[in-house]
Order: structure tokens, then C-alpha cells, then sequence
């Protein structure tokens, strides 16, 4: 029987994602539902049960010893709850107390997405063997997570590393979390499209829109298309530098939907980044594509429902 067996959980606005994992990281079952994110609470808890039911009801459940959680946020570690933006059905939603619930009493650990795919990147991917890392997701939005004297950093509420909320621009933007001019009112998929579309960039023929299209129209040369991943790059490059001097990390692992565009966000931020990260303790900081992919989630959830077991001597996932 697997000893190091785990069950996790991604969950987000489009999808609630669940896995048993092995403690190699392996993906050995799988269940997937979509989210019913305009429904109300129950409704969506019963999209967790579901996949929780799928993963119980396999041979190989009576071996899992811990449940781990990544939700997208904000969440409350030490509540165990959550208030996910794009789920409102949940708000200050006891899901720890749900999930354990329906799994007889496992010990569950609940942390943020962006600190679930940190969790990933440090285990398995980019940041493996680096002590001291930010890891970011740059999609929808702009999320991240922290590893620190190479333990991960989640916070007293499951957040820290969130990146995408602090400003880089002082008289900036509103941005919906209610501050000005953040990384992610900059940086993200929607607001690199948006930027383009205000300077004059007209999508082609199939009239698609978004960040990649526009990732499209950068690399086949288009300067508006190219400026607007400049300024994201820029955004993203003071957020790093200014990360980096607060607690030095020494590498920046970037994931999601826009890194994807590759070289045309990479190389203005690797510039970028000698202009923000300037004393001597960050200049050799790097910053790398992420390598997890859809799964990072469900790995760095199961990481932290590894680290967090009571049999494990370390308290919590840090
Ligand atoms: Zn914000």
C-alpha cells in the first residue's frame, strides 16, 4: 500500500480539478468537474463532492492520509475558510470543515492557488532546489507564492506572495481590489489586451482578442502589440525587483496564460529587471518559465497536504 498518499484539490471559478498524488508528485487518479460559480454555496460544494465521491470511491482511496486544498483566493488558512472572487456563492465558506466532512475525518490543509502552485514549482519544476523563490501565475490575473530559507511561505492566511496586488504604479489605474496602479491592473491577460486596443490594435480576421492574439501580433511584429507586453513586462520586472529586495530571493518563476507568449514578455522583462533590480544582492536574480503546466495546482496541493500531515514533525505547510 502507498504510505505517502495523498488527495488534492484545485480549485477554481472554471473548474474544480481533484487527484490522488503519490509522493513522488505522481498523478495516479483523477476527477474533474466545472464550477458552478453562479450558483449558490451548496451547489458548488456539491461540484467538490462529486469529485471527492470519484477519488473515494476508487481501490486506492484507503491508502490516502491527508487532503490538500489550493483555492483560489482569498482564503483563510487559519479559519479554513474561503471567499473566492469569482465564486460569490462563497463567502467566508467553512470548506476545510466541508471537505473534511466528506472524507472521514482526513486532516486537511487549505492554502491560496498562487501559493498551491508555488508549492508545485518547488517541489517538481522551476524552483526546484532554489531556497529562496516567487513563483507568479500571470493569466486572468496575477497571483503568486513565496519559498523562504527553502520552505514555502504561505502566511498566517494561506496569501502571502501576492503579488499581483501590490502597486508599481502610485497614481496607477483603480484596480478592482480597490488600490491603484497594481501589477496585476497592468500585467494580466485582459488589461495587455485592453492596452493594445486603446493604443490602436485591431485584431485580424478571426476577430479574437485576447493577450494572445495580441502575443500573435507582437512576435509577427505589430509596435503596438510589442509595447503592450513592454509595459507588462515593466510591471512585472519592478513588482520581482521589489520582491526580491525585500527578502532576496534568487529566482522568479513565471506560469500562466501570458507567459506563454515566451520571448515576447521574457526578453522586456529580463531588460526590465536591470533597471528595478539595482543593489548588489538581486542583480544576479533570474527569471525563468514555470514547467508545471495545468497540473501545478493539484501537485502543490498535494505538497502541502504531505507537509502538513501530523505525522510530519514540521506544523502547517511552512
Ligand atoms: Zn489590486
Amino acid at each position: 500500500m502507498q504510505t505517502d498518499l495523498v488527495a488534492a484539490l484545485d480549485i477554481g471559478g472554471t473548474k474544480i480539478a481533484g487527484a490522488l498524488v503519490d509522493g513522488h508528485g505522481r498523478i495516479l487518479v483523477r476527477a474533474q468537474r466545472p464550477t458552478p460559480a453562479q450558483e449558490d454555496g451548496d451547489t458548488v460544494m456539491l461540484a467538490v463532492e462529486e469529485v471527492l465521491g470519484e477519488l473515494t470511491s476508487t481501490p486506492l482511496w484507503s491508502g490516502a492520509t491527508a487532503v490538500g486544498i489550493g483555492s483560489a483566493g482569498p482564503v483563510d488558512a487559519s479559519a479554513g475558510t474561503v471567499s473566492p472572487v469569482n465564486v460569490p456563492g462563497w463567502r467566508d465558506f467553512p470548506l476545510v470543515e466541508r471537505v473534511r466532512a466528506v472524507t472521514g475525518g482526513l486532516p486537511v490543509e487549505l492554502i491560496g492557488d498562487g501559493v498551491a502552485i508555488t508549492a508545485a514549482e518547488h517541489w517538481q519544476g522551476a524552483a526546484r532546489g532554489h531556497d529562496n523563490a516567487l513563483c507568479m501565475v500571470v493569466s486572468t490575473g496575477v497571483g503568486g507564492g513565496l519559498v523562504l530559507g527553502g520552505k514555502l511561505h504561505p502566511g498566517p492566511t494561506g496569501n502571502a506572495g501576492h503579488i499581483g496586488h501590490i502597486s508599481v504604479q502610485l497614481d496607477g489605474d483603480p484596480c478592482p481590489c480597490g488600490a491603484r496602479g497594481c501589477v496585476e491592473r497592468i500585467a494580466s491577460g485582459p488589461n495587455i489586451a485592453r492596452r493594445a486596443l486603446d493604443n490602436g490594435w485591431r485584431p485580424g480576421p478571426d476577430g479574437e482578442s485576447s493577450a494572445a492574439a495580441v502575443a500573435a501580433a507582437a512576435r509577427a511584429g505589430d509596435p503596438v502589440a510589442v509595447a503592450s507586453f513592454e509595459r507588462a513586462a515593466q510591471a512585472l520586472a519592478a513588482g520581482i525587483a521589489a520582491t526580491a529586495t525585500l527578502v532576496e530571493i534568487d529566482i522568479a518563476v513565471i506560469g500562466g496564460g501570458v507567459a506563454g507568449a515566451g520571448d515576447i514578455l521574457f526578453a522586456p522583462l529580463r531588460s526590465a529587471l536591470k533597471n528595478y533590480a539595482t543593489l548588489s544582492f538581486v542583480q544576479h536574480l533570474t527569471v525563468t518559465p514555470a514547467v508545471m503546466g495545468t497540473d501545478a495546482g493539484l501537485v502543490g496541493a498535494a505538497a502541502a497536504a504531505l507537509a502538513g500531515r501530523p505525522s510530519t514533525p514540521v506544523a502547517g505547510v511552512g
